[in-house]
């Protein structure tokens, strides 16, 4: 099965771990001997229950949750998120942070503009079309939360460090970098990340919210919209997405007992991302466009000299086997994205390509 496949350096949908879908692959048919697939059984029934029920048990030891935190599938991708959070979290008189580091802060900033909520946008990185995380940002008192992009995606930024938010709950869009280091959970309200990045398939966003969170959610909300409903029924008042949990357990299954945890599996990410790093500001034929201190572990965005150098560099690569390095069409140049599941190697052949791509080209 793996013989033709290529490294993926997609952005999302992307790479999931190989053990991961060749385990899906063989139990498709028949799921613990049930004579059923996964995707024909039924959400109320015990091996699924057993699936989701180990998703969450190892979404709690991965990251040292305490029981102060839910653990909740809904589906609407992390996009649904952006509305959610303020529609659920801020009532009359309340007033929320928000920082805009690139195109998803901002999006998520518009839901709680368009939900006609009070909200502040304290810092911005948009000066510099959005190269860095900004700092020493003075974040208000009084607001229910304060809300973040953890990594931007389309821009390759990554907030090293969390911010000081004080008493307030931090909220972090955490799509593209969940689970690629550990957190120190304390400072988070809540934790939301569209699976299709980092630990899954695409149809389900997972939701880490503290109870403090939950007790300001509103009766008057459609129960669809209202995170009380996931988080009293085990997020299965309605069918959930079940085949996205089953990959997503299985994901967190490979985190835990093949990688080790999510210490290791940022010492890897570090690894790959140096590899990357290092080679490129050696060399002034390809610039990594993040400043230093804010570059992404997970999405390495850089630029050649030339828009038809990076044209060519993209085809090479994918006929080397390398795909998806092309940058968001909002942004243009490269972007290789490197998530938990790729692994070293295809860092290493891709260093190797652009190695060989300037010594022909530069
Ligand atoms: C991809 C992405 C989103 C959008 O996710 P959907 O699941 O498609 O709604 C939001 N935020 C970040 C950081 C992303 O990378």
């Amino acid at each position: 099965m793996s013989d033709n496949r290529i490294y993926n350096f997609n952005a999302g949908p992307a790479t999931l771990p190989l053990p991961v879908l060749e385990e899906i692959q063989e139990s498709f048919l028949n799921y613990k001997s049930s004579g059923m697939s996964i995707t024909e059984i039924s959400h109320r029934s015990s091996w699924f229950d057993e699936v989701i029920n180990d998703a969450v048990a190892r979404t709690r030891r991965l990251l040292g949750l305490s029981d102060h935190y839910q653990v909740l599938f809904i589906q609407g991708g992390a996009s649904m998120q952006f509305a959610m959070v303020p529609m659920n979290f801020l009532g009359d008189g309340d007033t929320a942070d928000y920082v805009n580091t690139g195109t998803w802060s901002t999006k998520a900033i518009k839901e709680a503009k368009l939900l006609g909520k009070s909200h502040n946008v304290v810092a911005s990185s948009e000066d510099r079309n959005f190269a860095y995380i900004p700092k020493n940002i003075s974040f208000s008192k009084d607001a229910v939360y304060a809300h973040i992009t953890s990594n931007n995606t389309i821009k390759g930024t990554q907030w090293a460090d969390f911010p000081d938010t004080g008493d307030v709950p931090i909220i972090s869009d955490m799509s593209s970098d969940f689970m690629c280091r550990p957190l120190e959970m304390k400072k988070f309200g809540m934790i939301y990340a569209g699976a299709q990045k980092n630990i899954g398939p695409a149809g389900v966003c997972m939701v880490i919210v503290r109870e403090d969170l939950l007790a300001r959610c509103p009766d008057i909300l459609p129960s669809m919209l209202n995170y009380k409903t996931f988080a009293d029924k085990n997020s299965m008042y309605n069918t959930p997405p079940c085949f996205s949990i089953y990959c997503i357990q299985l994901v967190l299954k490979w985190l835990e007992e093949t990688i080790g945890g999510l210490g290791a599996m940022e010492t890897i990410n570090r690894e790959k991302a140096a590899l990357l790093y290092d080679f490129m500001d050696n060399t002034d034929f390809y610039n990594a466009t993040a400043d230093k201190d804010s570059r992404s572990l997970m999405n390495v965005t850089f630029r050649l000299p030339s828009e038809e150098l990076e044209k060519q560099c993209i085809k090479e690569a994918t006929e080397n086997g390398m795909g998806g390095l092309k940058g968001h069409r909002s942004v243009g140049g490269c972007r290789a994205s490197i998530y938990n599941a790729m692994p070293v190697d295809g860092v290493k052949a891709l260093v190797a390509f652009m190695k060989a791509f300037e010594k022909k080209n530069g």
